[in-house]
């Protein structure tokens, strides 16, 4: 099964992805984790995706489809994944219809997740992130116990480039032109579930259990 998490950047995708692939043990796949992965290793396709990323604008397709297509061929993901921040686009959505063929097409799933804008602002720009493990905080609603380092290896937490306020608007002017277009695209086949995003992580995660259920 495919399980595709959509939503506006700082909706809490990342954090549902990785509690969903715990309990139903299906890889998450974050492309945005993958670019930032590339980018720390200073590949060449890394190095080109950074600028895009900084700027808050989306990645072009080339880029993103040769990262997933290599992801998704690993084993792990043979019986699906759940996609974390992609598509983006409707033409990543035929990218990834083309990609999957007959195997899977009858077995996508998509959730998308929903908060207010204010709310979002308020998330994205206290968030910070485990420069070591990746592991996510929040300045106010979920704090370290040691200011700036992370609680589970210690590592220093910093602030995504792209979690700066301007670079949050960017991000969400695209995530309305280009990617909430998608919704629409899934809610016509019926696969898709609307999520109520506000609330602690473990209320949203009930949702997201019943609403797969
Ligand atoms: P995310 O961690 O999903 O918020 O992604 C961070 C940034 O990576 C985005 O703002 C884009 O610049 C880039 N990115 C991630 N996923 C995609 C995608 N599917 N298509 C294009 N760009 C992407």
């Amino acid at each position: 099964m495919i399980i595709i998490l959509i939503g506006p950047p700082g909706v809490g995708k990342g954090t549902q992805a990785k509690m969903l692939s715990g309990r139903i043990q299906v890889p998450q796949v974050s492309t945005g984790d993958i670019l930032r992965e590339a980018v720390k290793e200073k590949s060449p396709l890394g190095l080109e995706a950074k600028d895009y990323m900084d700027r808050g604008k989306l990645v072009p397709d080339e880029i993103i489809m040769k990262f997933l297509e290599e992801r998704l061929k690993k084993p792990d993901c043979a019986k699906g994944c759940i996609l974390d921040g992609f598509p983006r686009n409707i033409s990543q959505v035929h990218a990834l219809e083309k990609l999957l063929g007959r195997r899977h097409k009858d077995t996508i799933r998509m959730l998308a997740f929903e908060v207010s804008e204010v709310e979002l602002l308020k998330r994205l720009s206290g968030r910070r992130v485990c420069k070591k493990c990746g592991s996510m905080y929040h300045i106010i609603f979920d704090p370290p116990v040691n200011d700036g380092l992370c609680n589970k290896c210690g590592g220093e937490l910093y602030q995504r480039d792209d979690d700066k306020e301007d670079v949050i608007r960017a991000r969400m002017e695209v995530y309305r032109k280009d990617t909430e277009p998608i919704i629409d695209y899934y809610e016509k086949s019926g696969v898709l579930r609307r999520i109520n995003a506000e609330g602690t992580v473990d209320q949203v995660f009930g949702r997201v259990e019943e609403a797969l259920r």
